[in-house]
């Protein structure tokens, strides 16, 4: 069986959110073609802490959204606007750009607490059209003691309406105390990010604040718990490509994303409007934006 490679998150904020930051860090940049994986909260709503994410661009990528509790609000510049709760995805693609908010839908207390992850989008789809997609009611399978709720792609029989444009895979995995195996694709690589409890895995006890890489080849992982526990598995197809990322733009140049960077500046039509309350979000260039010419 293969040995996991654990690799600690960085604590970092989203807003007010903190969240842990398990990908990308120094030492793994991708897993598959999943190049961003913040674990949110858990946090408590009050009055004052609401949450939002004011409204921001994308390029690049596909953004997958995957509440354990809590409640947001989904808008972009497509016109969509879409309440998601614990247990239902969202699935945008950016392509060549969209902007997007997740706002509070009016919760002042109960917890937030979930994950959202970025897909980095092959070339045939990263320039083309942006998308959403919801998913009210994911596939689920009983596996031994647990339940496991396909996220997106396919495993384990099951297929979700929701597929990402490279090849990759998300589950939940909910566990009872135990040991199980669970089937892995042996061409993917993948990772287990625990959100609540810890798991053992080849020996190596995983806890919120890790996350353990499996390398390809393997057909099947032990997981093992004293306790229950909620993790997410991740895996997918090694990228082939070396993606180049900044703020919230996936690209393979520094001079693609200073190109979005202006094209977002400047309001000039490539990324849309939402229609939020909210102010947009603006950051500083980036540091090689006023030495290009
Ligand atoms: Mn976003």
């Amino acid at each position: 069986m293969s040995v996991a490679q654990i690799t600690p998150a960085r604590a970092s904020l989203v807003g007010e959110l903190a969240v842990r930051r398990a990908l990308p860090t120094r030492g793994r940049r991708t897993v598959g073609p999943w190049c961003f994986l913040d674990h949110l909260g858990p946090a408590t709503y009050r009055d004052d802490l609401r949450y939002d994410v004011a409204p921001h661009p994308h390029i690049g990528l596909q953004t997958v959204t995957w509440l354990l509790e809590g409640a947001m609000v989904h808008r972009d510049s497509l016109g969509s606007e879409q309440l998601i709760r614990p247990g239902q995805v969202n699935l945008m693609s950016s392509g060549d750009g969209v902007v997007h908010s997740e706002e509070n839908p009016g919760l002042n207390r109960g917890e937030l607490h979930g994950v959202q992850l970025w897909l980095a989008q092959p070339d045939a789809t990263r320039h083309g059209a942006a998308a959403f997609a919801h998913v009210e009611d994911p596939p689920r399978l009983e596996v031994g003691d647990g339940l496991a709720t396909l996220v997106v792609g396919a495993a384990m029989g099951m297929a979700s309406p929701a597929r990402p444009d490279a090849e990759g895979v998300a589950l939940e995995l909910r566990l009872a105390r135990g040991t199980r195996a669970v089937a892995l694709e042996p061409a993917f690589e993948h990772a287990l990010l625990v959100c609540e409890g810890e798991v053992v895995l080849g020996g190596e006890a995983v806890a919120p604040g890790s996350l353990a890489y499996l390398e390809p080849g393997a057909d099947e992982v032990e997981l093992v718990t004293h306790e229950g526990a909620v993790a997410l598995l991740i895996g997918g197809a090694p990228f082939p490509e070396t993606v180049v990322m900044w703020w919230n733009f996936v690209a393979r140049s520094h001079e693609e994303i200073a190109r979005a960077y202006e094209a977002y500046l400047k309001h000039d039509g490539r990324f849309g409007e939402v229609d939020s309350a909210l102010a947009r979000l603006e950051v500083a260039p980036p540091p090689w934006f006023g030495s290009r010419r």
